[in-house]
């Protein structure tokens, strides 16, 4: 199973991402968790890309482009898995196709978690990560609006978007998914 969950800030990717890896027993990717890592370590990756972070901006496609190849070559990823936050723009969602094609593979599922924006900024303001300060929050929800909601149209046109209502208990989000993509 290779699936990708997509939502804003808040939105329960991480959750949902976590839920779904287990039951499927195929790794959580998750770009966010990955680029904070390399900046927590103060890697070379980490300082290219903390300024950027911290100010709720997308991280150039052709590094994240990069950063992704890399790790779907992982073995552990040879079975599937589960992508937390990646694609985020359609250039990134192409070159995610073209690059699972030269695996002779491809996408199940992308999961739109929806929510509005109110609800994503009352989820976030109990977090404390670098870049959940309340303008970088702004500005990745401005993102999102701009960037990732248009992406979704690439998925959908490909019948492949699975739009589900993140406004419920997480375990209500999980059965709602697994019943969709099912
Ligand atoms: P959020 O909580 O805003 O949904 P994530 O934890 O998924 O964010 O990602 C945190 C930050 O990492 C983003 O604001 C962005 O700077 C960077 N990032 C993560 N995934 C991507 C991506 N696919 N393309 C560009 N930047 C990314």
């Amino acid at each position: 199973m290779r699936l990708l969950i997509l939502g804003g800030p808040g939105s329960g990717k991480g959750t949902q991402s976590q839920k779904l890896s287990e039951h499927f027993g195929i790794p959580w990717i998750s770009t966010g968790d990955t680029l904070r890592a390399e900046i927590a370590a103060d890697s070379p990756l980490g300082q290219q890309v903390s300024e950027t972070l911290a100010k709720g901006e997308l991280v150039s496609d052709k590094l994240m482009i990069a950063l992704i190849k890399e790790r779907l070559q992982q073995p552990d990823a040879a079975k599937g898995w589960i992508l937390d936050g990646y694609p985020r723009t359609a250039f990134q969602a192409e070159e995610l196709d073209f690059f699972l094609d030269t695996l002779n593979t491809q996408v199940n599922y992308a999961i739109w978690l929806e929510l509005p924006a109110h609800a994503l900024i009352e989820r976030s303001e109990n977090r404390a990560a670098i870049d959940d300060n309340p303008e970088a929050l702004r500005r990745r929800i401005e993102t999102l609006a701009e960037t990732t909601i248009p992406m979704l149209e690439y998925y959908d046109y490909r019948q492949r978007l699975l739009r589900i209502d993140g406004n419920q208990p997480p375990d209500d989000v999980k059965r709602e998914i697994l019943g969709g993509i099912s």
